[in-house]
């Protein structure tokens, strides 16, 4: 262990390498409710020629690596189950460059989205991205790696779908390009025309290789947001004024809150529409189709726009919001933690009677947030509930209800999103056994010694 710790030094610099008792704490946990596990390192590489040395290293070694951004899945994909190395990439963090023609930037493999959106807001006022609601330091390759999802997603799918071409280090330390940038200097695409190989790398937590840049595609950023918010006390409408206002193609995102607490929003979904625009006339064009295609429910009583005050108007505009890290304290001990599957929204009624009842079965404060995908193809459909870190008790509640909440998920149709090790293993069980060899032989090709990030997408 000494040799690896002098060799890792040799790399990256001692500055940048620590097997203190102190780091290996922090390293070896998430905000979460996944059990800790101690690293026997961490190293800051602050290159790609680093990144290889290291990966080299602990493949000569058959030592584990995990890659790690900003660590703020909570379902602790970064925990180094089997110890060894954690790869923290926050020194790569450097926007390589903005296309602004073709709308698209390439950025290493540590770069926090608050990063990417301040340069954009400096320099490149009219482009933007889509901005997950996560704290911003989370880095945007972790962001695409696990299936993302933000403000644009509505309109544009996943956020790894909005990948343009990949830089990875592989688990022998070579380097591939994924995409166009494989054949020229132009990062425009990831796969087409040629066979899509992110497919090897995106999803798969770290366990294929480490992404050293990313190419993102940027959008048009609009003067103007507003906000509106619908509001029905039945579920059972959800799915249906989803689809009227999809079909309008008017907004820029849609999500839908409901929880018992403060006492307004007691009983009610909340579907909150976001709406872009570049002139007054725009906006309000929006605005109107979309009211117009909810005018049913109005007049059949079902549902109606709220007002809605400049306070919450501003936390609803707020890149990332807020409000997500502010129900961590709702029970005044810090933490949250949801099940996220990705479903149809037609199962929007069945997912809410689900939260309701488990949040009663186990005493617990919840909160539902759905995020739809895309033109209406899926959401996803958070159970989130918050637990207070000293309170033993209330933590094992809430990983009880969680894990009925994914039990359920999959039996209605859904595929966890950013799964827990358990939950990955529930998937391969549940998956088509053709799939699951695909899964395993690539992984047995990219990886054949299981070093990296182990513990997950283990296929047996
Ligand atoms: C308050 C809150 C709100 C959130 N809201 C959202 C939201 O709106 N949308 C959303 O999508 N998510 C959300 N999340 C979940 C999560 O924080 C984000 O998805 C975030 O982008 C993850 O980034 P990270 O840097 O923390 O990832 P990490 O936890 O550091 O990494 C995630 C996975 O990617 C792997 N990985 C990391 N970097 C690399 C790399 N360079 N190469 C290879 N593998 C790598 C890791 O090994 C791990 O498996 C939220 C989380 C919180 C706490």
């Amino acid at each position: 262990m000494e040799d690896i710790k002098r060799r890792l030094c040799d790399i990256v610099g001692e500055r940048f390498v620590s097997d203190r008792a102190e780091e290996l704490f922090f390293y070896g946990r998430d905000p979460g409710l996944m059990p800790p596990h101690s690293p026997d390192f961490v190293a800051l590489p602050g290159t790609v020629e680093e990144v290889r040395e290291i990966v080299k290293l602990a493949f000569r070694e058959g030592v584990p690596v995990v890659p790690m951004g900003a660590g703020m899945t909570l379902t602790g994909l970064c925990i180094p189950r089997k110890g060894g190395i954690v790869l923290d990439m926050k020194r790569m963090n450097r926007i390589l460059e903005v296309n602004d023609r073709a709308r698209y930037t390439i950025v290493e493999g540590g770069t926090p989205t608050g990063a990417l959106k301040a340069y954009l807001d400096a320099h490149h006022p009219r482009l933007r991205f889509s901005i997950p609601d996560s704290p911003a330091a989370t880095t945007i390759a972790a962001n695409v790696m696990i299936h993302g999802q933000g403000r644009l997603t509505q309109q544009y799918g996943f956020n790894s779908d909005m990948v343009t071409g990949l830089e990875v280090v592989l688990p022998t330390g070579d380097v591939a390009r994924i995409g166009s940038c494989s054949l020229s200097p132009d990062w425009f695409s990831k796969g087409a025309p040629l066979p899509d190989l992110s497919g090897l790398f995106l999803g798969w937590l770290g366990t294929t290789g480490v992404i050293t840049k990313v190419g993102l595609k940027l959008y048009p950023r609009k003067k103007m947001r507003e906000v509106e918010i619908f509001i029905t006390d039945s579920p059972d409408f959800i799915p249906d004024i989803i689809y009227e206002i999809t079909h309008t193609e008017m907004t820029e995102d849609i999500n839908i809150f409901a929880q018992p607490l403060p006492l307004i929003f007691k009983d009610n979904h909340h579907v909150v529409v976001y709406f872009t625009g570049d002139t007054d006339e725009e906006l309000e064009f929006k605005k109107k189709s979309v009211f117009h295609a909810l005018d049913r429910f109005i007049k059949n009583k079902d549902g109606g726009f709220m007002t809605v005050g400049p306070g919450m108007k501003q936390s609803l505009l707020d890149m990332p919001q807020r409000s997500a890290s502010t129900f961590a304290d709702v029970t005044k001990g810090g933490g949250f933690e949801y099940s996220g599957p990705i479903i149809l929204v037609e199962k929007y009624p069945q997912c809410s009677r689900k939260l309701d009842e488990l949040a009663e079965k186990y005493d617990l404060k919840y909160h539902a947030t759905a995020r739809i995908i895309g033109r209406g193809h899926a959401m996803m459909f958070a159970f989130s509930f918050t637990f207070n870190r000293a309170d033993e008790d209330m933590m094992d509640r809430v990983r009880a209800a969680l894990r009925e909440a994914s039990e359920f998920a999959l039996s209605a149709g859904g595929v966890f999103w950013k799964p827990t090790v358990d939950e990955q293993r529930r998937l391969l069980q549940a998956m088509d056994p053709v799939t699951r060899r695909l899964m395993q032989m690539i992984k047995r090709n990219l990886d054949p010694s299981g070093i990296m990030n182990p513990g997950n997408w283990e296929v047996p």
